[in-house]
């Protein structure tokens, strides 16, 4: 009964941190813009059963991408042990989950099995960060704490499956010592009961009970401390698949007030009428946080700094100062700072600082060629484009701020109704001589 009291408390505990978390990720949410309206859910299902669940994007890098899918599908297997765990806890039972038959027997198997391989694939991300120079993982945006903050969650990742190895090895030793039936079959710990059999049944019991309760502590711990870390990718990324931009990457969102007032200057027949009681856009483009979409910041909670982006990006391989990887980590940076304030005094808090020039200065902005190389090679389908098209927006239209030679074209097309410097009449002076025979 008292463990079960303690294990309560720590369930509780556990639930009441992560609510205040979820919570507080709730309030920003709503501090940021509409984006698109969700629907196609038949195609949101088979893009999330593709490329979250079946890790495609993974593939491109085969030997990363395999090592990380057995991680991720690994998760997915032996979370069902974990519900169980908790059941037992609550209940002061063992191995509730018995009940399923056969069906338990296949997952305890699947789930002892993939212990090993994520433990071996964690070995083999730990070795690549500390000893091997991976030109992805460096850049200004990852700055020590990044690098420190991986470590960290993949040492707990390896510490979760050695406890998980460790209870299952010993719950077999024990049952077997004292001719007492196993539930499950377990492939890998079987085999790993040798190391402790010389142990007699208490101690193989205190053994059991040390890493349950190790492992169980652990979840608890890392679930918690997810939203903080670049692994928060474990709760996001699925979601942020599911919830894609679906159209075609080279399509830009249009600003509907925008294409009305252009429409009505060029041809009022096709202007459509303003949704009744639309307010007039506060700001036009982004300048900070807060004036993003709920998409973008989902994105940018969702990045797992792995920087597929940027090492496709035309702009940052030649030499520019961009990457789209800085681009999401910035946002998620500023809204962190921003939030705390704008949830503390209002809408209208200021800190005399803005995501744009702060954290995203000009150059990089426009060095992008919005090719879409990194949203096609993300592997949980951030859209970079869009937000990088966004704060350019700001720049033109509040500030009239732009590079000299795209200042030219502006004026041009205001002017010309084409980006060249000769008016409509004189565009087909160049031949006017040639001798063009009609046919
Ligand atoms: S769209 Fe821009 S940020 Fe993305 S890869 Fe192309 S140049 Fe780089
Ligand atoms: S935006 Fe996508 S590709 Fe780039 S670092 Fe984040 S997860 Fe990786």
């Amino acid at each position: 009964m008292t463990s079960q009291i303690i294990f309560a408390a720590a369930l509780l505990l556990t639930f009441g941190v992560f609510g205040y978390t979820t919570w507080r990720y709730v309030k920003l949410f709503q501090l940021t813009k509409p984006a698109f309206p969700v629907r196609d859910f038949g195609k949101r299902i088979s893009l999330t059963l593709k490329v979250a669940l079946g890790q495609s994007k993974m593939f491109r890098k085969p030997f990363t991408g395999i090592m990380h899918a057995l991680v991720f599908w690994g998760f997915l297997v032996i979370l069902i042990g974990s519900i169980e765990m908790v059941i037992d806890g609550l209940f002061g039972i063992e191995r509730s989950l018995k009940v399923m038959g056969g069906f338990y027997d296949v997952v305890m198997a699947s789930g002892d099995i993939f212990a090993l391989i994520v433990a071996i694939a964690i070995l083999v991300f730990i070795g690549r960060r500390l000893f091997i120079h991976v030109k992805r993982f460096e850049g200004i945006e990852m700055k020590h704490v990044s690098h420190v903050d991986a470590k960290i969650a993949l040492s707990i990742i390896l510490l979760l499956m050695l406890t998980l190895l460790g209870l299952n090895t010993s719950y077999v030793a024990h049952q077997t010592a004292i001719n007492e039936t196993i539930h499950g079959i377990f492939p890998v710990s079987q085999h790993l009961t040798g190391l402790v059999s010389g142990l007699s049944p208490a101690a193989l019991h205190v053994h059991h009970e040390i890493h349950w309760w190790a492992h169980i502590l652990l979840i608890f711990f890392f679930a918690n401390l997810l939203p903080y870390s670049k692994h928060f990718h474990v709760f996001m990324s699925v979601p942020n698949v599911f919830l894609s931009r679906l159209d075609p990457l080279g399509k830009l969102p249009n600003m509907d007030s925008i294409t009305r007032e252009v429409k009505l200057m060029m041809d009022p027949a096709t202007a459509f009428a303003p949704v009744e009681g639309e307010a007039a856009p506060e700001r036009f483009g982004v300048l900070d946080a807060d004036d993003v979409t709920w998409k973008n910041y989902l994105d940018s909670l969702a990045c797992t700094e792995c920087g597929r982006c940027t090492s496709v990006c035309p702009a940052a391989i030649t030499g520019k100062k961009l990457s789209p990887r800085k681009i999401v980590m910035d946002l998620r940076a500023r809204m962190r700072e921003k939030g705390k304030g704008l949830l503390k005094s209002g809408k209208d808090f200021s800190d005399n600082k803005s995501l744009l020039r702060d954290f995203i200065s000009e150059e990089e902005l426009w060095a992008c060629t919005t090719c879409n190389a990194c949203a096609m090679e993300c592997p949980i389908n951030i859209n970079h484009p869009t937000l990088i098209v966004d704060m350019r927006r700001y720049l033109v239209m509040e500030e009239g701020s732009a590079p000299g030679e795209l200042k030219a074209v502006f004026n041009n097309i205001e002017n010309n109704g084409a980006p060249w410097q000769y008016s409509a009449e004189d565009r087909m002076l160049w031949a006017k001589d040639l001798e063009i025979k009609k046919s």
